[in-house]
């Protein structure tokens, strides 16, 4: 509610007090970068908004989609295109879908954080902390992993859960999208927060590719999303920047939006200046250079 008091509650300062994203380059011969990762919500995606769709059988149906077909489709293709991938995986669904964990982890692929109930982390949460424990151990105790990278369900933040992130170890985070070069976040206490790898509503494949009773949009043919992922992707390796995929299994594991991928990635690999890699590699090359530059 905006009232004079809720008004004057606003900070005057920029809510993200981070430094710039440092220039230094990435890794020979590539003068950009992908982070090409996924987001395994399973039908976490869907009680999560209302633990009451548990018994809406086809709203849960959409998550269901993953496990049986969605995650085995892209990880075969990623493994004839050749390449690895970041699976930020709930732990409710690796608990419900142990299998189909396992299969991520086995083809070689990272494994990152992304809440146990895949709830929306608001200010005043009670479950932050218990969120961040029940996934860590989910993951854990069915994959023996213990993740660097986090990225928050629904894309949102605050500052008790950044806090809670850098106690908990992780490495880097990729939630924000407000910058295109990997940077270091500075929390409200003036402390360095961990390493953003920031994203972009552009290739969260949800936004052009998924419609459902409690998720209602259009959705948008091949032509159109591959022309904004091309000139998203062109423009950013004029840059020397980075993108991150935002890539959902019950969407892109869908017929027509894996063909839509399989021509994106293809085109991508093309590009001999573009490193496609996973959160942890590009987290790693940002901490050779911060440490070189100390
Ligand atoms: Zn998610």
């Amino acid at each position: 509610m905006l009232d004079s008091k809720a008004l004057q509650s606003i900070p005057l300062i920029p809510a993200n007090t981070a430094d710039p994203a440092p220039e230094y380059p990435w890794p020979k011969p590539y003068r950009s970068a992908m982070f090409l990762s996924f987001d395994v919500d399973a039908e976490s995606a869907w009680t999560s908004k209302d633990a009451v769709h548990a018994q809406r059988l086809i709203t849960m149906s959409y998550g269901g989609y993953e496990a049986r077909v969605g995650t085995p489709k892209l990880l075969e293709l990623l493994d004839q295109l050749d390449l690895k991938a970041t699976f930020f995986v709930t732990g409710w669904s690796v608990d419900a879908h142990p299998a189909m964990a396992e299969s991520i982890l086995k083809a070689g692929h990272e494994i990152g954080h992304h809440g146990y109930h895949h709830l929306l982390p608001d200010p005043g949460d009670p479950w932050i902390e218990e969120e961040l424990e029940r996934g860590f151990e989910a993951l854990k105790r069915r994959l023996g992993v213990r993740p660097t990278g986090y990225r928050a369900p629904y894309g949102e933040f605050t500052e008790e859960l950044r806090v809670a992130l850098v106690r908990h170890g992780i490495v880097y985070t990729s939630s924000f999208r407000d910058d295109v070069r990997p940077y270091r976040h500075r929390l409200a206490d003036g402390k360095l927060g961990t390493i953003e790898l920031p994203v972009t509503a552009s290739y969260d494949d949800w936004m052009h590719g998924l419609s459902a009773r409690f998720s209602p949009r259009s959705i948008f043919p091949k032509e159109h999303v591959l022309s904004i992922w091309k000139d998203e992707l062109d423009e950013t390796r004029d840059w020397g920047a980075m993108v991150t995929t935002v890539l959902h299994p019950q969407c892109s594991g869908r017929p027509m939006r894996l063909r839509l991928l399989r021509e994106f990635l293809t085109y991508a690999k093309s590009c001999p200046d573009l490193w496609i890699t996973t959160g942890e590699k590009i987290a790693e090359n940002f901490l050779r250079h911060e440490a070189a530059n100390r």
